[in-house]
């Protein structure tokens, strides 16, 4: 009986001038939950995407969404609602563009269809530009191998008090890899548009990361495995083809708009997807999100590249022309450095920036080619623009290498005594295996700007703005391959006002 008002209920929003077969939605619509993003001042998207009964099944016609946000959890104080349809075409996922909204405030959202409401959602919106504040809390978070654990960080992250959760890349990634795995894809190697939102779905089936969206508003950018290890631009290494590869980028990229909690004018067109861009934090952080990969040069000596993709005497790697931002976004960055006027600048990125060099003792200096030390000269221009700034003090946070890292950006990393320009935080790593902690041990003794290293650890960073300093916490689990497992702060470390460079605390 409930089952046949249900369908009666669907057949009634499918779009009747519709003449293919339609695929009815699942028994729960919003198994992949919902989420936030992508926070102003006035405004934020809300996300959910239906899920259909047979995913297989040959995607029906578009289904018409409400939405209502409120200011109370009980969503009792009506705000605004609306409709929203989810296309097809965008795998029937739905993105609403919440506008009018009172700034540095907690709402409360959910999505209903055909008579079943999602899960209530809480988002937060950005504090004023300008607003005087004492404190502001991010979370950093990347890399989030399905296989090899379980998403207790997630769990514990939705329980931080948090102004926002900065993804910063590896949401999904495109192979099976790694050992002891805790759960399996399922399926090969992501090559067409749905291989990427089945894997989309299988991440985002996990309930802990579901928690984690609905408590937080997110802010993200991508790294490779949103599309394939190690790309650069349009090739990547197991496909040289620009004409192939840039038809798997398009459909990754298509993919990853239609899971992230990302607004309608950035929705992907072909394989290009602008995806950096700046957030104001009242009259303590400018956040600069930026995109290493979509423009990024080749790698350097590209022809004797093995795997693991580690370089020495390679003087190709110096070429000044060698972007890693593309012309048009470090311009972007170089001015929006220069117009930033909050306390801090926060800068969201991908990878270590900071100068690695990879030798063993006495050996000669390598490097790895598919970070930022293969792309030396841009990192310089990058760290030129963060020194120009009239904005004093820059935190630079970042992911990719499933270890966790507190370094300081020299002005010029060839001279330990060059003056320190930023401070960076590389905030470890979901699940992703990392290297091992032995190894890397054996390298920081002539990277002498590096303050912490950690591998074998996994968690995400928590950065804390005040007027007069920073805070950055490691924020460990006891074991990724226990869903249940507790939380700790395995490392604190503080960035005083006027003197980049972290400190232990
Ligand atoms: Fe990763
Ligand atoms: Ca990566």
């Amino acid at each position: 009986m409930q089952r046949r008002t249900f369908a009666a209920g669907l057949a009634a929003l499918w779009l009747p001038s519709l003449a293919r077969a339609q695929a009815p939605l699942a028994e729960n619509p919003f198994g992949l939950g919902v989420a936030s993003g992508h926070p102003t001042a006035s405004s934020v998207v809300l996300w959910t995407r239906l899920l259909a009964a047979d995913p297989t099944a040959a995607p029906g016609g578009p289904v018409t969404v409400d939405w209502t946000i409120a200011a109370d959890e009980r969503m009792r104080q009506f705000v605004r609602s609306g409709q929203a349809v989810a296309e097809p075409a965008w795998g029937h996922s739905v993105h609403v563009d919440v506008d009018g909204l009172e700034p540095n405030r907690p709402y409360w959202y959910r999505f209903t269809v055909a008579g079943k409401a999602s899960p209530t959602g809480r988002t937060r919106t950005a504090p004023a530009p300008g607003e005087r504040l004492a404190a502001l809390d991010f979370a950093v978070a990347s890399c989030q191998q399905y296989e090899q654990g379980y998403y207790a960080a997630w769990r514990h992250m939705a329980a931080e008090e948090l102004n926002a959760v900065l993804f910063v890349g590896d949401y999904i990634y495109e192979t099976s890899w790694g050992h002891d795995l805790v759960r399996h894809h399922g399926s090969g190697r992501t090559l067409t548009l749905a291989d990427y939102r089945n894997r989309y779905a299988l991440y985002k089936s996990d309930p802990d990361l579901q928690a984690a969206h609905a408590a937080h508003p997110f802010i993200v950018t991508w790294d490779d495995h949103e599309v394939v290890n190690d790309y650069a631009n349009d090739i990547s290494p197991t496909d040289p083809d620009p004409k192939t590869f840039l038809a798997v980028r398009a459909a990754a990229y298509q993919a990853y708009w239609e899971h992230m909690p990302l607004p309608n004018a950035l929705r992907p067109a072909g394989s290009a997807m602008r995806l950096y861009d700046r957030f104001r934090f009242g009259d303590l952080v400018d956040l600069h999100v930026i995109d290493d990969r979509q423009y990024r040069a080749h790698n350097a000596c590209r022809a004797e590249l093995k795997p693991g993709r580690m370089i020495t005497d390679c003087a190709e790697r110096l070429d000044p022309a060698r972007t890693m931002l593309g012309a048009e976004q470090e311009a972007w960055f170089a001015s929006g450095m220069k117009a930033a006027s909050a306390r801090w600048n926060l800068v969201a990125q991908q990878t270590l920036m900071a100068e690695l060099d990879r030798s063993k003792e006495g050996g000669r200096h390598t490097f790895w080619a598919d970070g930022w030390d293969g792309y030396p000269m841009a990192r310089q221009k990058l760290i030129d623009a963060i020194a120009a700034s009239p904005v004093r003090d820059t935190v630079v946070v970042g992911g990719d290498v499933h270890s966790f890292w507190v370094t300081e950006l020299k002005q010029d990393f060839t001279q330990p005594k060059s003056a320190t320009v930023a401070t960076e935080f590389v905030g470890g790593s979901i699940t992703s295996q990392g290297p091992p902690e032995k190894a890397l041990q054996e390298i920081l003794p002539h990277n002498p700007h590096i303050t912490y290293a950690k591998s074998g650890i996994y968690g995400y960073g928590l950065v804390t703005f005040s007027p007069k300093s920073a805070t950055l916490q490691v924020r460990t689990v006891q074991s990724i391959k226990d869903a249940k497992s507790p939380i700790a702060t395995a490392a604190r470390f503080v960035v005083e006002a006027g003197q980049p460079g972290a400190k232990p605390a």
